[in-house]
């Protein structure tokens, strides 16, 4: 399976994938998931929103055990970040198949549509779908770099953009669902555990700080007659790094616009997206308020008008305890031993379901901790082990 998924719109370049939503790239994938849903005699099915299902036994049972994850990908992203979760579902049911497991439960393997957000700006857009977080006229809206609406994506792809909205009733027929995901961090690597269980997702947030002052000559204007931005985007970001560091958060200025963004001019804009995510909402407040009040006072010390707008916002997502407690049971019968149980600054389909319906995740070691780049990697033995664990997963909650 690793290998037929592997050439997918790979950038030759880069090294890195480029499958973004409703891209021929997507469309082979979604060929691919089809194909092995088939090939092992599931009842396979596509939802309003473009999710695909693939069913062992009748979902319309009700209580029904779902895993997966989504095969899109960022920009020149890694090859495990979504697809791991995908492959492992399959190769989890093959290795039930092998146990002779029976199942008490319906047992479904779903490939989520446009998690990442790569090319609309919104990521689980999928998943936000179905659980009605993401309603049919923002959906409508979203417009890609090219200016081509979701709608015409999906149509040009095949599918009907009027079909889309929530699916509460399709939600309401599984009874547990299980993510499982390359870990996005050292933390296993760091235990020297191969596979462990999410207990979080930390809160998470975007802010645009808009920092303006006044366009002038670079040259004839004197140092004290400036009323320039720069200088305080920039204490703003070092602002950032520090409350970052005094909270166990993290905290990102990675994009930014300059007007008039010329060589030899003063700007009179310059307008900074912050990422921030922490532990806790506690640690996450104090993060923003530490950097706007330093960005104010630098601010206004050099007359610089600062406007900040919460651009987006998602709370803190704590997966299901009983849930959690049962994988954890479940993968140490064996070996008496503890699964780590970690937190994670990243967003999951899994985040977005939990809502809905009881959630969790695993995580399999990643060497590097490097996640959204060509460098994300899992050994082929920390894959295996991980399959291991979501068949262990899967044959004791599909078990009544
Ligand atoms: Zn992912």
């Amino acid at each position: 399976m690793w290998a037929e998924l592997l050439p997918i719109g790979r950038h030759p370049d880069s090294g890195g994938y480029r499958r973004y939503a409703w891209t021929p790239a997507d469309a082979e994938c979604r060929v691919w998931f089809k194909e092995q849903a088939e090939g092992r005699g599931l009842a396979y099915e596509v939802d309003r929103n473009g999710n695909q299902w693939a069913w062992l036994g009748d979902p319309a049972e009700g209580d029904a055990v779902v895993t997966g994850s989504h095969l899109d990908s960022v920009p020149d992203g890694g090859a495990f970040d979504g697809p791991l979760g995908v492959v492992s579902a399959f190769a989890a049911l093959d290795e039930l198949r092998l146990r002779n497991a029976t199942f008490d439960r319906p047992l479904g393997i779903v490939n989520f549509g446009d998690e990442e957000g790569a090319r609309f700006g919104l990521a689980c857009v999928g998943s936000r779908l179905a659980s009605g977080q993401l309603t049919v006229e923002q959906a409508h809206r979203l417009t890609d770099g090219d200016g081509i609406t979701l709608p015409k994506a999906m149509a040009a792809a095949g599918y009907d953009p009027d079909a889309i909205g929530a699916d509460p009733e399709r939600l309401a027929r599984i009874g547990a669902f299980v993510e499982l995901h390359v870990e996005q961090g050292r933390a296993l690597d760091l235990s020297g555990d191969q596979v462990g269980i999410a207990s979080s997702i930390w809160p998470h947030g975007r802010w645009r700080f808009d920092f303006r002052g006044e366009a002038n000559h670079a040259g004839t204007t004197r140092l004290a007659d400036r009323r320039d931005p720069m200088p305080t985007y920039a204490e703003t970001v070092l602002a950032a790094r520090r409350e970052a560091e005094l909270a166990g958060a993290v905290a990102t200025f990675g994009k930014i616009s300059v007007e008039p963004n010329g060589v030899n001019a003063i700007p009179s804009l310059v307008r900074g997206w912050l990422d921030s995510r922490a532990p806790g909402q506690e640690a996450l407040d104090a993060v923003l308020d530490g950097i706007t009040r330093s960005a104010r006072e630098y601010a206004d010390a050099h007359g610089i008008d600062l406007d900040v707008t919460r651009e987006s916002f998602t709370p803190v997502v704590e997966f299901d305890h009983a849930l959690r407690d049962e994988l954890g049971r479940l993968l140490g019968r064996d070996t008496g031993l503890t699964v780590p149980v970690l937190g994670t600054g990243a967003g999951h389909d899994a985040g977005i379901l939990s809502g809905a319906v009881p959630t969790a995740m695993l995580f399999v070691r990643n060497p590097t901790g490097v996640s959204h780049s060509p460098a994300e990697s899992a050994t082929e033995d920390d894959c295996v082990a991980g399959v291991r664990a979501l068949a262990d997963v899967l044959e004791g909650l599909t078990r009544r």
